[in-house]
């Protein structure tokens, strides 16, 4: 990073989906590669890193309700998605050279740490990459929503949404060659307009805490360093 890096502690969103590579299922170790290498320069630039990670890469609640299980049955099984989704992903950073926790807000302790708010803080200053999985532990949410509540609960100054596109836009781009890419975004733009970016659960409680949020392509080699240097030109920014 040519300059120093203007944010301490950030959060990043990763969506189950964000580790499936081209699959429609499970994990790609090459994604999952890169992405540890990604957060390596960040690490390694000084900034904390907290993760959020998804499991819709293999169970969403929502899906399973609608194919007749029941709707709590079926957000435990999404919640437990996560933690094999966070187990890969430490395995991944931990490959790399870096320390890394996972910790849970369901208690499975005999795979990881239970999500202790000022241990996980512990971890942070002292360089661990933390995952946080099993979403909230609540069914009914989800893990924009789990990202949202850590990002304040650890006081990240950054909420990061790592998505397949470079930010948000006025429509779909990959079906609408017209679509253009807001540079910046108030929460209740992102409120009303529903521009599908976090649920609204997840985009009220990182409004009413003023968190600041950036969603970005994570596909592209060295943007959340970019980000982290202060570099606005790419992403979507969302503030209160
Ligand atoms: N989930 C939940 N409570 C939470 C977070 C997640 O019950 O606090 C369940 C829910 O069923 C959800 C699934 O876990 O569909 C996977 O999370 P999510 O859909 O947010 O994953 P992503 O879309 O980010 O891959």
């Amino acid at each position: 990073m040519s300059s120093s890096p203007v944010y301490q502690r950030i959060l990043l969103k990763l969506s189950g989906e964000a580790l499936m590579g081209d699959a429609n299922f499970g994990i790609a170790p090459q994604v999952m590669n890169f992405l540890a290498g990604e957060l390596k320069l960040v690490i390694d630039a000084g900034v904390q890193v907290a993760l959020v990670v998804g499991g819709g890469n293999i169970f969403r609640g929502e899906g399973l309700a609608r194919a007749g299980m029941d709707r709590i049955t079926g957000d435990h099984m999404g919640m437990l998605a996560t933690v094999i989704n966070a187990l890969a992903l430490q395995d991944a950073v931990e490959r790399v050279g870096l320390e890394v926790r996972v910790m849970s807000a369901l208690r499975i302790n005999q795979v990881c740490e239970d999500y202790i708010r000022r241990r996980a803080v512990r971890h942070l200053e002292k360089g661990r990459v933390v995952i946080f999985a099993s979403g909230t532990g609540n069914p009914f949410f989800t893990t924009d929503s789990a990202a949202a509540l850590r990002a304040v609960e650890v006081g990240a100054d950054l909420l990061l949404k790592a998505t397949k596109v470079d930010g948000i836009y006025t429509a779909d781009p990959k079906k609408d060659a017209t679509a253009t890419r807001y540079a910046e975004l108030t929460y209740d733009q992102a409120i009303d307009g529903r521009l599908g970016v976090m649920d609204q659960t997840a985009l009220v409680l990182a409004r009413d805490h003023r968190m600041k949020l950036c969603v970005y392509d994570m596909d592209r080699p060295g943007a959340l360093m970019r980000i982290l240097g202060g570099d606005t030109s790419i992403g979507t920014y969302v503030q209160a």
